[in-house]
């Protein structure tokens, strides 16, 4: 979907000035570095590193790069984050007539190269945060940073049927705050059965004239309030111990054929949109080992900042987000993710100036 990104063939550093460290004397180049495009072999030094480009890590880097911190942006092999896969945006501040998407992330990313931000379009595969310089693998090339940065996001568990993935953006979403408005007096479902599924169905009643809640057992897994809420709301049908087996139509959403978990059998349900409300999954694959989570997996930050766990790592965005999930709510962490990140790195510099100046005086 992300048109910007760099084909595989292409090294992602291409057309980049980076700054390229080289080994002190007596330190051994680094094992991961190979192979590596630059043709260096050398780690790519940077204050700030931030890695996610959707709106959190975008704005993080429009931030940092107007503070002079020079970032550098490991954006993901599909960058751009959930927005890539949205049409319409109409919730987002300062575009009356809506935007889309893919249009507004490069508009992100345009922004952040503006002033400086040098966006690299590799997959973080591993991460050693275990002392300052922080260093961080994406595509064979390493990177050390004095701060990081970690914005990768959070992805909707999707149901997993060729149908569904055909017919995304076409009356199949996983966001009604975002597509909720698009389907007003229509006839839609919602699948799942936790609390997401029970507050969007509860939500698009406001829209649709008739929401089919679907989920696959005899009892939902959601807060009792909020089951009591569905199960009395006039617009709301249940259907329990039902599966979706297809969401049917060619061009756009027009039914969705159920199975039964409970007995044989199958119906066809006519609508014109399915929200899939079955879960999200915080993008930590690489962090795991290094930053604190919460009970559900999404990173922790000490609540009053986004400082994580590890001094000098910052955390923004849907990956430390499971209550609010908007692209602007992300882009206002990742604004406070770089102030932070630059306050922290002031303060470092402070403290350790007067401590190199000591030791010079010493050596003389
Ligand atoms: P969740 O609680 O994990 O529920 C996911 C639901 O989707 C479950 O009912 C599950 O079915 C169903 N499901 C999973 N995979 C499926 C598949 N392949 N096909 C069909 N159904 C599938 O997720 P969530 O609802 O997103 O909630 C996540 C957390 O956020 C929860 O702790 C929730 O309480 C919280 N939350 C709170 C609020 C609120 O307080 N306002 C709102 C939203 C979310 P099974 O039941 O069979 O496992």
């Amino acid at each position: 979907m992300n048109d910007n990104a760099t084909p595989k063939t292409q090294s992602p550093l291409s057309g980049l000035n980076l700054t390229i460290l080289a080994p002190a004397e007596g330190e051994a180049a680094p094992v991961a570095a190979a192979p590596v495009a630059n043709g260096s072999g050398h780690p790519v030094a940077a204050r700030v590193v931030i890695v996610g480009s959707g709106p959190a890590g975008l704005t993080a880097a429009i931030y940092a790069a107007r503070a002079n911190l020079e970032p550098i942006v490991i954006g993901g092999v599909v960058g751009g984050g959930q927005l890539m896969i949205t049409s319409e945006v109409e919730n987002y501040p300062g575009f009356p007539e809506g935007v889309q998407g893919p249009e507004l992330m490069g508009l992100f990313r345009k922004q952040a190269e503006r002033f400086g931000a040098r966006i690299v379009d590799a997959d973080v595969d591993r991460v050693d945060l275990s002392g300052r310089p922080f260093r961080l693998w994406a595509a064979g090339i390493e990177y050390r940073a004095e701060a990081v940065i970690v914005a990768t996001g959070a992805e909707a568990i999707w149901l997993g049927l060729e149908s569904e993935t055909r017919l995304r953006g076409r009356g199949v979403s996983a966001c009604a705050t975002c597509d909720g408005f698009f389907f007003r007096d229509k006839t839609i479902a919602v699948v799942g059965g936790g609390d997401s599924a029970l507050e969007e169905a509860l939500f698009l009643t406001r829209f649709a004239s008739k929401v089919h809640l679907i989920h696959r057992r005899d009892a939902f897994r959601g807060s009792k309030i909020m089951q009591a809420r569905a199960a009395a709301h006039p617009k709301i049908e249940l259907h329990l111990n039902r599966t979706v087996e297809e969401v049917l139509g060619d061009e756009h959403v027009e039914g969705l054929r159920l199975g039964r978990t409970d007995e044989s059998g199958e119906e066809t349900l006519p609508l014109d949109g399915l929200f899939v409300a079955i879960g999200h999954r915080p993008n930590v694959a690489a962090f795991r080992d290094w930053l604190t989570t919460d009970e559900k997996g999404y990173l922790r930050t000490d609540g009053a900042t986004t400082a994580s766990n590890i001094d000098g790592v910052f955390v923004a965005g849907d990956v430390d987000d499971h209550r609010y999930r908007q692209a602007v709510t992300a882009a206002g962490e990742g604004c406070r993710a770089a102030i932070d990140a630059e306050r922290w790195l002031e303060a470092q510099e402070a403290h350790e100036a007067p401590r190199a100046a000591a030791g010079a005086a010493t050596a003389q």
